[in-house]
């Protein structure tokens, strides 16, 4: 039987004829795409600005260093993610910590927060940046995180790498609530250029200093200059800056992909409906679905339910893999990778995102999903764990 992967991406004609029409025009990077792409997806998600970068993990270095993130300055985020959430900090020189999760949504736990932030007053040690993670494409609590940033007085940077045309309380995620969010155009996640990323922001200041990053910290922009030009070849280097920019290649790819973005998440969203209905008889605790949030379903995560079902967690995935299946496990705890742990962390700091790991499986889903293969995957996860 061939492997049905966990995720897969979905590139038709159009795709294509986009990207080769850049590869026979004059530019294959810095032409028009890039502003082209940043523009329709900045409207699409209600947002003025969309700063185009070379991957997501680009885009949370340079959103930190614009957020003014440092040696010295404390950053927060979820355990539960993919390592870049955390390694974003660690780039800067500042210090990193986590907040357990919710056990029903897989995100930040807003209750965790408030509880650390409390601790962290009386301690005197309080974050200067919090990045929740919208894991799985389920928007984190935004209002409560909002509030509290508001009370403590700390930035939040978005990792909304798995949540591109997501909602959260009627509004698309990256438009509001954080002072920035960072989406990943990787070919996993909900739209792609290959590799590739995007910063939002309302924040014209915060926009300005992300261009500048991006690039080396090059401005050719006349109105931004600190001195007056010494001719038309003149531009300034302004801070210290990298080379994050995108193709024009991947950005003509992202522009068609976003046009198509909508459909792709409306089949997403129908596959977790039929999830959610094929998978209710098997003894597994399935995605949470509150009432506040449309998710975009990067990933359908399953968990074992210890209570009813004693087959382990390895065994079940290692049956899935050679059923075939293409499972995955999103995510182990970062604070237990041999990075974090020689920084000090250790097993139990995060008991929930802990227990959550030893638990959880991501079955595949992605747009071009069949019902036929979806009917396998539960067939397959139904006979192993009824076994
Ligand atoms: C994929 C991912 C990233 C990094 O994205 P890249 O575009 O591959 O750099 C960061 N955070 C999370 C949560 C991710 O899933």
């Amino acid at each position: 039987m061939p492997l049905i992967p966990y995720s897969c991406q979905d590139i038709d004609a159009a795709d294509v004829a986009a990207v080769e029409r850049v590869l026979r025009s004059a530019f294959l990077t810095q032409g028009d795409e890039v502003p082209t792409f940043e523009r329709a997806f900045a409207e699409r998600h209600l947002v003025r600005h969309a700063v185009a970068v070379s991957n997501a993990t680009a885009g949370l270095h340079i959103a930190c260093l614009a957020l003014g993130v440092g040696p010295g300055q404390l950053v927060w985020t979820s355990p539960n993610s993919f390592v870049a959430s955390a390694n974003c900090a660690v780039y800067c020189g500042a210090d990193i910590d986590f907040v357990d999760i919710d056990a029903t949504t897989r995100n930040l736990s807003v209750q965790a927060l408030e509880d650390k932030l409390a601790l962290a007053e009386r301690q005197g040690r309080l974050p200067d940046v919090v990045i929740p993670v919208h894991f799985a494409g389920l928007p984190c609590d935004l209002k409560g995180i909002r509030g509290l940033a508001d009370r403590y007085g700390f930035k939040i940077l978005e990792d909304a790498s798995h949540a591109t045309g997501a909602m959260y309380a009627g509004a698309p995620i990256g438009s509001a609530y954080g002072e920035a969010a960072v989406f990943s155009f990787h070919p996993v996640k909900i739209i792609t250029t290959g590799e590739g990323g995007i910063v939002t922001t309302n924040d014209d200041a915060l926009a300005a200093r992300l261009r500048l990053l991006r690039s080396h910290g090059i401005t050719r922009d006349r109105d931004q200059m600190q001195h007056a030009p010494e001719g038309p070849w003149y531009y300034e280097q302004q801070l210290l800056g990298f080379n994050y920019r995108l193709t024009d290649m991947q950005a003509a790819l992202g522009r068609s992909q976003l046009g198509r973005m909508d459909d792709m998440r409306a089949r997403r969203a129908a596959l977790a409906d039929a999830y959610q209905e094929l998978l209710a008889p098997l003894p597994l605790r399935l995605p949470a679905r509150p009432h506040y949030a449309e998710s975009s379903w990067h990933l359908y995560v399953v968990e074992l339910d210890p209570c009813v079902t004693s087959i382990s967690r390895a065994e079940v995935f290692s049956a899935l893999r050679t059923a075939g299946i293409g499972v995955n496990v999103h995510y182990m705890p970062i604070h237990l990778q041999p990075f974090y742990r020689a920084r000090g962390f250790e097993a139990g700091q995060f008991p929930v995102a802990e227990r959550y790991y030893s638990r959880a499986i991501s079955i595949p889903l992605f747009p071009r999903l069949t019902e036929k293969q979806q009917r396998d995957v539960v067939d397959a996860l139904a006979a192993i764990v009824l076994r």
